[in-house]
């Protein structure tokens, strides 16, 4: 075998076990592989899982935050100005040398797929989405990145841009993006809903909108876009990105929608930690935690994840591209801290994730892509207690990144 990976802890396994890698598979998983690997990598007992998934970010904004203007304001909306500034003036080599310095730190924290979000509108053109689609193919022979069709200023409140985003497709975008919630009325909502639903069946994509990023109980975009994934067959081809107003509705109507979105198969990606940035900054105290109904969703058995969303953008100053981060994030804000829990948060990261991307032979198996992180401790627990970066990242048998933590206590007791 190529690579032998020994000594390591697993998912779901008790004991230690050897892992043997040819070629970009997974040949075997078993307590003692005998026969030497032409290279062979020691684990010491630390877990081994297959490499973190980042379903939603954006990183045509990506780094603007070290030449942007301060937001003066504390709101939302200036983060939306202060970005249009900067998107008149984007560059494709800028977006690719921006986002490249992200991708770059996804893969040191043992992420190896990317879903990005471009920008597509009146403002910015299609230039966010020329640079994203530079980035996919500069990126190509080393990690998978999608790019999504993303109208970030609605379609109908921003005449042209229904236009852009069939030219985005044409362009070969990966997947339709949406916005329904930020549209002016329910109606405007719905036909933005079905306008994407056209686009994706005429390129035939996937779709991923951003659902009722607000915590105002009125904003029922989540609920009509999985109506519509049932309708027209989509189900399990449908993501929808922080889903905040669910939290706010009434107990009889969230569980009607959760169900609905569990019948429809629609994945929710959670970003756990941009909505306890940015939503609720209108309540007086006690102000809630402004979080989708994270658990409730997964105890429903919706295909729910996590991603990280932005990094060093208008909209957050943080974000290492660490899927650990932002798991530890929802285990905090969803109440997800007992060992079952846990258990499942790092499923939002990895198994779900994949599933919401449909990427084919994912996981830790004989037969799998044989993309593995070495994590730093031998548990989950520990891995998130510690959030420290995977001592090795592999994609397809090849080793991306290699990460040691020097630490040295110079007093003890
Ligand atoms: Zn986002």
């Amino acid at each position: 075998m190529d690579l032998i990976i020994r000594n390591a802890s697993l998912l779901d396994r008790q004991g230690i076990w050897d892992v043997g890698i040819q070629g970009d598979r997974i040949a075997a998983v078993e307590q003692h592989i005998s026969e030497q690997g032409t290279e062979e990598f020691d684990a010491v007992g630390r877990l081994v899982a297959p490499t973190y998934v980042n379903g939603h970010t954006h990183l045509d904004k990506c780094n603007l935050g070290d030449v942007m203007r301060p937001n003066e304001t504390y709101s939302f909306q200036e983060c939306l100005a202060i970005t249009w500034e900067h998107k008149r003036t984007y560059t494709v080599d800028d977006i690719v040398e921006r986002a490249s310095r992200a991708i770059r730190e996804g893969i040191l924290n043992g992420t190896t797929v990317f879903r990005v979000f471009a920008d597509v509108d009146t403002i910015g053109g299609l230039r966010p989405l020329e640079g994203i689609i530079a980035l996919r193919e500069k990126w190509r022979d080393v990690v998978p990145i999608e790019a999504v069709d993303f109208p970030q200023e609605a379609i109908l409140r921003d005449p042209g841009t229904a236009e852009l985003m069939e030219e985005g497709m044409r362009m070969g975008a990966d997947v339709v993006g949406g916005l329904p919630w930020h549209e002016r009325l329910d109606e405007d909502m719905r036909a933005h809903v079905d306008f994407c639903f056209d686009l994706a069946k005429k390129y035939d994509k996937d779709i991923h909108m951003l659902a009722d990023d607000t915590l105002n109980p009125n904003s029922r975009s989540l609920e009509y876009l999985a109506a519509r994934t049932i309708a027209e067959g989509f189900q399990g081809r449908v993501s929808a990105s922080h889903c905040e107003a669910i939290a706010a509705y009434d107990e009889y109507h969230a569980h009607k929608v959760m169900d609905l979105v569990q019948e429809a198969g629609v994945s929710i990606s959670s970003n756990t930690h941009i909505s306890l940035a940015l939503s609720g900054r209108l309540h007086l105290e006690p102000i809630p935690r402004g979080i989708t109904r994270a658990k409730q969703m997964w105890q429903k058995g919706v295909n729910l994840f996590t991603s990280q969303d932005d990094v060093n953008d208008p909209y957050y100053p943080f974000g290492r591209n660490d899927q650990q981060e932002v798991a530890a994030y929802l285990c905090h804000t969803a109440f997800m801290t007992f060992p079952d829990e846990i258990r499942a948060v790092f499923d939002f990261i990895t198994y779900n994730a994949a599933r919401a991307m449909r990427l084919e032979d994912y996981g830790c198996a004989p037969g799998c892509r044989a993309d593995l992180n070495v994590l730093a401790a031998p548990t989950i627990q520990h891995v998130l207690r510690l959030q420290q970066p995977p001592a090795l990242v592999l994609r397809g048998g090849k080793a991306l990144a290699r990460n040691e933590l020097r630490q040295e206590l110079l007093q003890d007791a």
